[in-house]
């Protein structure tokens, strides 16, 4: 047993082995304390043919499920070696096999995943400087595969499917990507496979003979090289892992990118698009507004909706039209949601089904879910448009199957396969005649003795039952002689002889086997209903499809008319005007106070970038995310908080919010923000949408201030980036920047001052603050008397050297020599971008050389720079 166990070992190593011994599943060795540890279980011995004991602990076998789960959501793979023959009819060692592989993103169990969330497997082949990437939910059958030629755009694939498996070829895994931040922060299990998996041919041929077609271009895969041996590999993978036909992945979906907006994953935390940046749960995110859908299939949907906001205007409208419509009709609209209410996860259940491993009760969920699917159908009428017609034509009311189960299983069947009580009265003549000989038994054994009594004339004759003999008739020695021909007799006691005839043993045996046999009937016809229903995966995935649109998009209707949404304007030339705008999460939060609205303009020409200054707490960021929000709800197709909005399509959303998080990373937050911001200038176009809030904050004012600066002027210029920018900041020598730069502007954020207090009125307005308010706030917040009084007489001190005034002398130039700023941007070193492109003296710069920064206080690096400058 050991021996094979090794070498079962030796073909699954990266997997812990669970191994079948009797009613246990066994881990031995490292397995062993691995999981002991994992999953606090005793760690015990086996005496193995070595020196020493094996390490070894088990879990019962009926259980084993939960146990799987946790490991398998700890990011381990687990191999599964089961029994194959039964172990009564085993010569010698009982044969076992690896049945299944369960991995992260090849789990099935509904039990332990999310229901509203896709759970992906993604396949990343990486060749001459492209990456293939193919990605599949087994649960749903989704299968997606795409090829991109920089390690930006993989990573932005990555944040979008965000999978919780990575496969990889060697190449990838040595090709300086980050796997460890893979692993900790995105919590994904990496894996290289082995290179075979990755061979051209294979990936051909397993692609043609899953999909039954003779070439890729029926797949529509010609143009998709390192996209088809991704494609091939990870349908390998699966086959490895699943040991099943995988009948259920019916489509493989080539795409391109750029059909979606980009947004990367600090971005999206930062935005809260499905969970909060802090404690990583779904209310207080811009989901948790939006899903008031009814069914698993519509949550994953919507889910994936907000995590690939659209770029193609005629499907954005689309969209619209459909809630448009939806909402033309409440009544339907809330009829709809009735019979949505009761539907399961169909896609999941077809996956079971398909798998063979749904059970008695799942058919039940899963014809209830069914039986709603008329009524579904026939409210879509009342809905106008492109896309309700669509998935009219979509739809499949898929009755025969209903009829199918609902003429097959019984109502309340056990969740065992095995125990009977799961078909229908009816269904099948044998199965009833079982069940009736089970059931009706002792009424014909009644009915026999009566009719054989009548026929004899024997009064006291007896139908008995013993273990060896079975059932015979009994008869008292007193009428012996009334016995006919037709008796056998089979034992004589002294007062009595036992007798059988053919008919009794008829009886007997329906009676006595029918329990067995019905058992195994009603398993046999179990599955073949199941099979059937199996058979038709492709007709229940495209309902269930159509459920899932139905739902999300009712969802996205219901909420645009309770929260009084507005349906926003589409615009190509980039144009974002928002009328009474609100930030869709924070007027759901706040409970005592009203949710203030405001006005966003940002165009390509004189209004590109906002410089937003205001106290703390103003509601700055608010602001800035509610711009970013209600342009991302429009991308997806949605309504928006706002009274009106014309939205220029973005192809990118970038923030750099606060200087917070990444603290585990082990990086300065500094760094962190300085990381940030490059990728934000290397990768916005003219077309993105950024959200920048108090760059430079996380260094010295001076620095800070600079860099700021140099990012603003460098953001503006149309030559080097020219996106539409928001830019919070508490640095007011910014708004000097109007009317340097033509197309920046300024606003702020309006506070009342009152006495010595202020009130926060939350509207934006023009003009730069001039105050930034600091004292005020630490007052509110209940920092001390004496320290406010204190900060009070040193902010006047310092004042007095105002750096305002040696700002406003600073030159921009609006169209810096190309070549240089260029070379700057290309070393990244944003802290060398300088302020004093312009000085050319050499006098000066000798002496700006000698300046010992490291030894100057800030206000005496200021004077310095005053001193420089008058010199200029
Ligand atoms: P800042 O970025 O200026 O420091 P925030 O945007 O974080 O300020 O806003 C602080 C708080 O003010 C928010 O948590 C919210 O409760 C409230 N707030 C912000 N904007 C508004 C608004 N428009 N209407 C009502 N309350 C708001």
């Amino acid at each position: 047993m050991m021996q094979h166990y090794l070498k079962t070992k030796e073909e699954y190593k990266d997997c812990i082995l669970f191994y079948r011994l009797g009613d246990f599943y066994e881990m031995f060795f490292d397995d062993a304390k691995i999981v002991s540890k994992e999953l606090e279980l005793t760690l015990t011995g086996k005496s193995c043919g070595l020196k020493e004991r094996a390490p070894m602990c088990g879990v019962p076998f009926h259980a084993a499920d939960s146990y799987i789960n946790r490991l398998v959501s700890n990011g381990h793979k687990v191999a599964i070696c089961e029994q194959v023959e039964d172990p009564k009819l085993a010569k010698g060692i009982v044969k076992r096999e690896v049945i299944r592989v369960v991995t992260p993103g090849t789990n099935i169990d509904m039990q332990s995943l999310d229901e509203t969330k896709n759970n992906f497997i993604m396949c990343i082949v990486y060749l001459e400087d492209r990456y293939g990437i193919a990605t599949c939910d087994v649960t749903t059958g989704e299968y997606n595969v795409t090829e991109v030629d920089s390690e930006r755009k993989l990573l932005d694939e990555l944040n979008r499917f965000v999978p919780s498996e990575v496969i990889c070829n060697n190449a990838f895994y040595m090709s300086g990507i980050d796997v460890d931040d893979m692993r900790n922060r995105l919590h994904i299990t990496v894996s290289s496979l082995e290179s075979w998996y990755f061979g051209d041919d294979l990936a051909k041929e397993t692609l043609l003979s899953h999909f039954h077609v003779k070439q890729l271009q029926g797949l529509g895969l010609e143009d998709y090289e390192c996209g088809v041996i991704a494609a091939g590999a990870l349908l390998k993978y699966l086959y490895e892992t699943q040991k099943n036909s995988l009948d259920h992945i019916l489509e493989i979906h080539p795409y391109s990118i750029g059909k979606y907006m980009i947004i990367d994953s600090s971005s999206r935390r930062n935005l809260e698009l499905v969970e909060t940046l802090r404690e990583k749960q779904k209310r207080g995110s811009l989901l948790w507004v939006l899903d008031k859908t009814k069914t698993a299939m519509g949550a994953r949907l919507l889910r994936s909706c907000v995590e690939q906001p659209l770029i193609d205007k005629s499907e954005i409208l689309k969209r619209q039209d459909f809630i448009t419509n939806i909402n033309k009709h409440v009544i339907t609209r809330e009829e709809l949601r009735e019979y949505l209410n009761p539907i399961y996860d169909l896609e999941r259940l077809i996956t079971r089904i398909t798998y063979q491993t749904a059970n008695p009760r799942d058919l039940i969920a899963f014809r209830n879910s069914l039986s709603m699917l008329p009524s579904i159908r026939t409210l879509l009428d009342d809905i106008d448009g492109d896309m309700a017609a669509e998935i009219r034509d979509e739809f499949d009311c898929l009755t025969d199957i209903y009829q199918l189960v609902e003429s097959s299983i019984m109502e309340e069947p056990p969740i065992s396969v095995r125990d009977g009580d799961i078909i229908k009265d009816g269904y099948n003549e044998e199965v009833d005649k079982l069940r009736k000989a089970k059931t009706e038994g002792k009424t014909w054994l009644a009915e026999l003795e009566a009719r054989e009594k009548e026929k004899t004339g024997i009064k006291n004759l007896r139908i008995k039952y013993n273990k060896v003999f079975g059932y015979y008739l009994e008869v008292t020695n007193s009428f012996k002689d009334l016995v006919p021909d037709y008796y056998t007799r089979k034992q004589t006691l002294t007062n009595a002889e036992r007798y059988i005839t053919p008919e009794l043993k008829e009886l007997e045996d329906m009676i006595l086997g029918s329990e067995d046999k019905l058992v195994s009937l009603e398993y046999d016809l179990f599955r073949e209903v199941r099979d059937q229903i199996a058979s038709n995966v492709a007709r229940i995935q495209k309902t269930a499809k159509a459920i899932a649109k139905i739902d999300a998009f009712v969802s996205l209707a219901v909420v645009a008319e309770q929260n009084n949404y507005c349906r926003p304007k589409i615009n190509e030339n980039g144009i974002i005007d928002i009328k009474g705008g609100r930030h869709p999460v924070v007027e759901k939060m706040i409970t005592n106070d009203m949710f203030i609205d405001n006005d966003t303009y940002l165009d390509n020409k004189n209004d590109r970038i906002s410089i937003i200054t205001g106290p703390n707490m103003a509601g700055k960021s608010t602001y800035m995310r509610q711009t970013a929000l209600i342009v991302l709800l429009a991308q997806i197709g949605s309504y928006v908080p706002a009274a009106s909005a014309n939205i220029g399509i973005v192809d990118r959303i970038f923030t750099r919010v606060g200087a917070s998080d990444d603290l585990a990373s082990g990086q300065s937050t500094f760094m962190v923000e300085m990381n940030e911001v490059a990728n934000i200038l290397r990768n916005a176009t003219s077309n993105s949408l950024l959200i920048l809030d108090e760059i430079g904050r996380g260094t010295s004012t001076f620095d800070g201030l600079s860099i700021a600066w140099a990012v603003v002027e460098h953001i503006s210029n149309p030559k080097l980036l020219g996106a539409k920018t928001l830019f919070a900041t508490h640095y007011h020598e910014l708004t000097e920047l109007e009317g340097k730069l033509s197309n920046v502007h300024n606003y702020c954020i309006a506070v009342k001052e009152k006495g010595d207090d202020i009130v926060f009125l939350r509207k934006i307005v023009k003009g730069g603050a001039d105050k930034s308010y600091g004292i005020q706030v630490a007052k509110l917040a209940g920092v001390p008397d004496s320290v406010i009084e204190r900060a009070k007489e040193i902010v006047e001190e310092l004042s007095a050297n105002d750096i305002t005034t040696i700002v406003r002398n600073i030159t921009v130039d609006n169209a810096p020599k190309k070549k240089k700023e260029k070379e700057h941007l290309d070393e990244v070193d944003l802290t060398q971008m300088s302020l004093f492109d312009t000085i050319s003296d050499d006098d000066i710069i000798e002496e700006l050389r000698n300046v010992d920064i490291g030894n100057l206080t800030p206000l005496e690096a200021l004077n310095k720079l005053y001193e420089l400058q008058n010199k200029v």
